[in-house]
């Protein structure tokens, strides 16, 4: 066997994990990925500018130099670190045999941290006011100074885009919540509380077709509501279209639910595969957090460490 442990993700589930497995002389290995589900090693905070609800940081920190500080922990205790996009795990009878482009290693045990990706509309402007008012997280974001007091702009329908124009509303002048159709996909609870809310406009039959601003940020956006086009003023847009969990490469080896987020047993890390174990967002459809992240990849390190010992108590009975 080349490792006890393979953590596959570079967020900070597989960081956090990687940390605590290397303190227990696992000697993990990880593969970070190499733009894996169109995301830079370091995950989904390497998109983002400041982070001010990670404890540690009272003046906060930059998604990016967190996600340096902590590659350079998992280093230091000496996890060993490849720069490749893990392409398929296959289950032989005591291991893994986890492959990239590049290799193909064995393993014992497994974590995957390969988080998930916020879906975006793609409409031009889009790129160039990425993390300048177009974000597509509220709970992270919203708080920013940059949103405050500004005429904010919501995109979906569901639960989360009604969840988070009902969190705005603390910070806003105004939510504009733009729905694709003419009804809400949303729970009827969320919906009424939307409807409540007298900061929040809900436009119906309205699609954004475009980002618009200046250097600094977004200023407005151009849409078009039942065929019509419109400018509408806005400081900060939040896409709620929903995530893509990045779970392909492992093609139905675990048990996943009907969007891809892998199952994992009630207070555990456990998959359905005995021996790989999930952390982070690709197992958390709710949370999608750093530090809820970092806590379960914390788990899976401990739960990885000890299948580890107990299979080789049972070998040596
Ligand atoms: P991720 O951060 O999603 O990282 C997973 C990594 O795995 C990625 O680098 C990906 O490329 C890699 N990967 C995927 N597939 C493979 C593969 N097959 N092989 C190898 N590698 C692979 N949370 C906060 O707590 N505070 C904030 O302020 C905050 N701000 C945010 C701002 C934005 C714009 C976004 C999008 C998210 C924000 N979040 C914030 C949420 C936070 O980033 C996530 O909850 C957290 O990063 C999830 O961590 P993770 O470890 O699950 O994986």
């Amino acid at each position: 066997m080349d490792y006890p442990l393979a953590i596959v993700g570079s967020g900070p589930a597989a960081h956090t994990a990687a940390i605590y497995a290397a303190r227990a002389n696992l000697k993990p290995v990880m593969f970070e990925g190499l733009m894996a589900g169109g995301v830079a090693p370091g995950g989904q905070l390497t998109t983002t500018t400041e982070i001010e609800n990670f404890p540690g940081f009272p003046g906060g920190i930059s998604g990016p130099q967190l996600m340096d500080q902590m590659r350079e922990q998992s280093v230091s205790f000496g996890t060993e670190i490849f720069t490749e996009t893990v392409t398929e795990v296959i289950q032989r009878d005591d291991h893994f045999v986890i492959k990239t482009d590049d290799r193909s290693v064995t393993a014992a045990t497994v974590i995957i941290s390969t988080g998930a990706t916020a879906k975006r509309l793609g409409m031009p402007g889009e790129t160039e006011f990425w993390q300048r008012g177009i974000s597509a997280c509220a709970v992270c974001d919203g708080a920013l100074p940059i949103f405050r007091d500004q005429e904010l702009v919501v995109i979906g329908g569901g639960d989360t885009a009604a969840e988070e124009a009902l969190f705005l509303t603390k910070y806003a002048s105004k939510v504009t919540l733009l729905v694709r159709r003419d009804e809400m996909r949303a729970s009827k609870v969320m919906q009424d509380r939307v409807f409540n809310n007298k900061k929040i406009e809900v436009l119906w039959n309205t699609q954004a077709q475009q980002a618009n601003g200046d250097e600094q940020q977004l200023r407005s956006l151009t849409i078009v509501t039942n065929g019509e086009e419109k400018t509408l003023a806005c400081g900060g847009l939040f896409y709620a279209i929903g995530h893509k969990p990045n779970t392909d490469f492992l093609d139905g080896l675990v048990e996943t639910d009907d969007k891809g987020y892998i199952i994992t047993k009630p207070d555990s890390t456990a998959t359905s595969v005995a021996g790989i174990f999930a952390a982070g967002d690709v197992q958390d459809a709710i949370f999608r957090q750093a530090v809820t992240s970092a806590g379960t990849g914390c788990m899976a390190a401990l739960e990885a460490e000890r299948f580890i010992e107990s299979n080789a108590q049972l070998t040596h009975a």
